[in-house]
């Protein structure tokens, strides 16, 4: 099964789908990216607040797939931000994925002012000086944020040459940021998309119901084609390895634009998280 990809600032390619281990721990998050690896998926995304590192890397390492085939994602958490923190707590995630280098690296979420008045914006940019410098080293092959909204993205394209080449956001049916990914497309960066399947929720959605019927698919594979149809690459999540096998069979078909509109504006439940107001 061949995946596309998608050439990202840094001229590297970045596949077009993501598997994604958050809840994962230990032996079973072995087992589920051991499971992606050898089902096709080649971008793994983890990271240092996961506490799964470890087992991400024995699996890549067992999966015994050449290391350049690979696409694998870390990000740094909340408690170390800033240029010294940012760079120690990177330099404890390669040596637990036991790597000589990450794909991408991610700022988890942007400071915001609610936690740090009048800080965020050089918090923010103190720690992207540390992406920059690994960036150049070639600890990391691609930099970027995640959580990050325009304001945020805005802070250090002001600052830098060197931009950020991802945001992994939130984005799912319900939860469609178009100002946001028009901000990003024009400024040539690659959106990722976490929770794709609303952390599962979505799947038992009425309207995602009806048109895994309307189109003979399944749910999860509506879903996983909404985020492609966006031009956003879906990081979708599953320990089975049915479901993950079933997560790649997204060709074949295309989601109609009145199909796309209505998921766009589905009316959901849970408020997605805004970065502005995160107190963690
Ligand atoms: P997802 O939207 O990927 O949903 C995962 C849930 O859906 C799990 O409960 C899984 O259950 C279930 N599921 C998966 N595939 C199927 C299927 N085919 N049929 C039925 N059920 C299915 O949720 P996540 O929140 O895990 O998001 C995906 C990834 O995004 C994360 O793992 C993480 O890597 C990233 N992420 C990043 C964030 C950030 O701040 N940057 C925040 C949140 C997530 P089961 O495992 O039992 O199959």
């Amino acid at each position: 099964m061949g995946l596309k990809s998608i050439r990202l600032m840094s001229g590297e390619f970045i596949p077009e789908i993501g598997y994604g281990t958050y809840l994962e721990k230990d032996e079973e998050c072995y087992q589920g990216v051991l499971n992606a690896i050898l089902s096709g998926y080649r971008l793994i995304d983890t990271a240092e607040y996961y506490g799964n590192e470890e087992a991400v890397g024995r699996a890549i390492k067992d999966s015994k797939v050449d290391r350049k085939e690979l696409f694998i994602t870390t990000k740094i958490w909340n408690t170390h931000r800033g240029y010294k923190a940012a760079k120690e707590a990177f330099y404890e995630s390669l040596e637990k994925l036991n790597l000589d280098y990450v794909d991408l690296l991610l700022i988890h979420w942007p400071a915001n002012e609610k936690q740090f008045p009048d800080q965020s914006d050089e918090i923010n940019y103190d720690t992207w000086r540390a992406f920059e410098e690994l960036y150049r080293a070639g600890k990391v092959k691609s930099i970027g944020v995640s959580n990050f909204l325009k304001h945020h993205i805005y802070n250090i394209v002001r600052k830098t040459k060197l931009i950020p080449m991802v945001d992994q956001i939130e984005l799912h049916p319900g939860c469609v940021n178009l100002d946001l990914i028009k901000y990003l497309n024009n400024k040539g960066i690659v959106i990722e998309a976490w929770s794709p399947l609303g952390r599962g929720e979505l799947l038992n959605n009425e309207f995602v119901l009806s048109l895994a019927e309307k189109y003979n698919k399944t749910p999860a594979q509506i879903l996983i084609k909404f985020i492609l149809q966006l031009g956003a690459i879906p990081i979708v999540k599953s320990k089975r390895a049915d479901r993950i096998a079933e997560n790649l069979n997204f060709n074949g078909f295309k989601l109609s634009d009145e199909d796309m509109e209505n998921l766009i504006n589905l009316k959901i439940s849970k408020e997605p998280k805004n970065p502005d107001e995160i107190d963690f």
